[in-house]
């Protein structure tokens, strides 16, 4: 059975891993992967408020639903065969971003990284194939996101092995894989889910900024 996860040691992130999200923003798939992290502490559970920043600093915050690996062996300079015996399991993930910090600044630490804008859902054991995970995203009810694995620019192995020469991957490690075209805006008194399908899924309530 699923339950939650500990809070990972790192969340290492991949941007613009489906074409057709690429495009929707303006970009083209990268070539190689493009990594950034999330801070640990932007993590919460399922159920908890993902709360928007002030608006001082951020007026457009989107979600992105995406499938995380979870991590449960080291993983260092590893080959792709290597690399998938290590994943422990998945979970749904959102990547939640404020989107003019992210276009308005070149490093998204402030755009990925508030409080709150990692929402996980409970771990499940990772399926043989990867590559037939689907990755569903509802607001209030509503379908706006839906994409297999096998569409993604750079396939999980791939994402593993090549993140793994840059840094240990450690046993907890959550590895958020991409999202898909349909992204958008968050407002107060929304909720958000992401399911990854099967597997995980993280449903999350929006609310203002708090004093
Ligand atoms: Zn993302």
């Amino acid at each position: 059975m699923s339950e939650a996860i500990a809070r990972p040691g790192k969340i290492v992130c991949v941007g613009r891993n489906y074409l057709e999200h690429a495009r929707e923003l303006g970009n083209d798939v990268p070539e190689r992967p493009l990594l950034f992290l999330k801070p640990p502490s932007s993590v919460i559970p399922a159920g908890a408020a993902i709360e928007l920043p002030p608006e001082r600093d951020s007026t457009h915050v989107d979600y992105e639903g995406e499938i995380g690996i979870v991590i449960g062996a080291p993983l260092r300079r590893a080959d792709e065969e290597t690399a998938v015996r290590a994943v422990r399991g998945v979970v749904a993930l959102n990547d939640v971003s404020a989107r003019d910090l992210q276009k308005s600044e070149p490093q998204w630490l402030r755009a990925k990284g508030f409080d709150t804008f990692c929402p996980i859902g409970p771990e499940s054991p990772a399926p043989a194939d990867l590559a037939a995970l689907t990755v569903v995203t509802r607001v209030n009810g509503a379908e706006r996101q839906r994409a297999s694995a096998h569409e993604m620019a750079f396939a999980i192995p791939t994402l593993l092995a090549y993140i793994s020469q840059v840094m240990t991957l450690e046993p907890g490690d959550v590895v958020a894989t991409g999202t898909p075209a349909g992204v958008g805006p968050l407002a107060p008194g929304d909720v958000v889910e992401v399911e990854v399908v099967g597997h995980s899924t993280v449903r999350n309530p929006v609310v203002a900024a708090r004093a």
